[in-house]
């Protein structure tokens, strides 16, 4: 599928006038009509709630466009714990997917309404010393091991990931809470990451519910909802062919009325964490092209480096990259993409075909919505970008601006002879 940017070159114009380049733009419309589908796509199942994965994209205007579409927040932190709370979200609108938790943060988290997702068996007494009791609503994380399998397409390597209990943990589990009082349980896994298939939640749903089946009939406990999680991917390259959200959601109902209903539990709520398949589509770098240099290879330097998104660098993942105002020119220049960072994966691109980039040209890459900005760092004493959100009606806003140097330096503030000198 060929890959256009959500914004013109004359609107990025506009904008770069007003906010200088890098910055991280965001597509309300995209956003919109992306988590209405969702919505839609899930609504014969009657509790059906997505728990936006915040960590993808933690910021509370983008937050709020989601809550328009009843979507919650899945947390795995204090100061995610903390945005989720300003943002609105009270009682069952939180969902605490925590791993290697400290004791504060599931305190915090029961006190303002969140569901505890136990990331193992130990947390329960655990969770029990720190609160005081076991919360009546509480959820495990199941992590069958293994590798999942799709065909005989490996998805990913269960059996290798930190997460969860073993299917003999969860029983047990399930049995210690509902004799400590818990009364309605929920279930979650996830097995696999970024998938780009329509198939991934329709066999996970599978494996869940009879699981949930099962640990109904043996334990007596109460299911109350089985938790999908992330995991449903986003084309990043132009070969990908996009999930069909319609699709994945009546393949999940499918499997909902094979295996939950005939066991008497079509009452059970469908939960959802996406974080990538919300954000990411939506979102793109915004760079300029300010070097360009002619060595063993030919580089383009850019102002964004691996502080503004870390991906490609981390995982070598692609991201799409087009030359604005040169879309319909021939690709026929190969090129390496760079920050500027002291670090040789600084790159956003390696071995790239692109129009011949001009210094000065304007840069979007691609699919930057989720787990972009937010995996952000400071190497090098690099600043983080702006955020801006491209509104339905045309107008942008900025929603957080860049960082400072003030603000890289603020940690030294309780020492004013050296922040003071810092400052000068
Ligand atoms: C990261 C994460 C998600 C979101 O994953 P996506 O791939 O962005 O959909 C959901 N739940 C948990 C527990 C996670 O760690």
């Amino acid at each position: 599928m060929k890959k256009k940017p959500f914004v013109t070159q004359e609107k990025l114009q506009e904008i770069i006038r007003e906010f200088p380049t890098p910055f991280h733009l965001y597509d309300e419309k995209g956003i919109r009509e992306n988590a209405a589908a969702l919505k839609e796509a899930f609504s014969w199942n009657k509790g059906f709630k997505e728990f936006f994965a915040v960590k993808a994209t933690p910021n509370p205007f983008l937050i709020d466009i989601l809550k328009d579409y009843g979507c919650g927040c899945d947390c795995s932190s204090m100061t995610e714990l903390m945005m989720a709370k300003a943002c609105g979200c009270s009682d069952g609108d939180i969902m605490f997917s925590s791993n290697d938790t400290p004791d504060e943060e599931f305190c915090y988290c029961h006190e303002i309404g969140g569901i505890i997702n136990l990331d193992d068996i130990t947390h329960i007494p655990f969770v029990e010393k720190a609160v005081g009791y076991i919360p009546e609503t509480i959820s495990c994380r199941y992590n069958p091991g293994g590798l999942f399998k799709i065909s005989n397409d490996i998805m990913d390597n269960p059996g290798d990931a930190k997460y969860g209990m073993t299917t003999d943990q969860i029983f047990e589990a399930f049995r210690i809470l509902k004799q400590k009082g818990a009364k309605n349980f929920g279930i979650h896994a996830f097995l696999a990451s970024n998938t780009v298939t329509n198939e991934y939640y329709p066999m996970l749903a599978k494996v869940m519910f009879e699981l949930a089946v099962k640990l109904q009939k043996e334990t007596g406990a109460h299911i109350s909802f089985v938790n999908l999680s992330g995991g449903i991917g986003i084309p990043y390259s132009p070969d990908q062919e996009p999930n069909d959200i319609r699709v994945i959601g009546e393949g999940v109902r499918k499997v909902f009325e094979e295996v939950m209903v005939p066991a008497g539990m079509g009452d059970v709520a469908i939960y959802t964490e996406l974080g990538r398949f919300m954000m990411g589509p939506y979102g793109c770098l915004v760079t300029k092209a300010i070097h360009e240099k002619h060595t063993h290879k030919e580089y383009i330097g850019v102002d964004a480096c691996a502080v503004n998104l870390m991906r490609p660098a981390m995982y070598g993942a692609y991201h799409h990259i087009t030359v604005m105002g040169k879309e319909h020119e021939p690709g026929d220049h190969l090129y390496d993409v760079t920050g500027s960072l002291c670090e040789n994966n600084d790159k956003f691109a390696i071995d790239r075909y692109l129009p011949k980039v001009d210094m000065g040209d304007i840069l979007v890459i691609h699919d930057t919505g989720a787990h972009g900005f937010s995996m952000g760092y400071n190497y090098n004493g690099k600043l983080k970008s702006a955020e801006i959100l491209l509104c339905e009606d045309g107008s942008y806003k900025l929603i957080r601006r860049a960082e400072t140097a003030k603000d890289y330096f603020a940690t030294f503030d309780c020492f004013p002879e050296v922040y003071d000198k810092l400052l000068q």
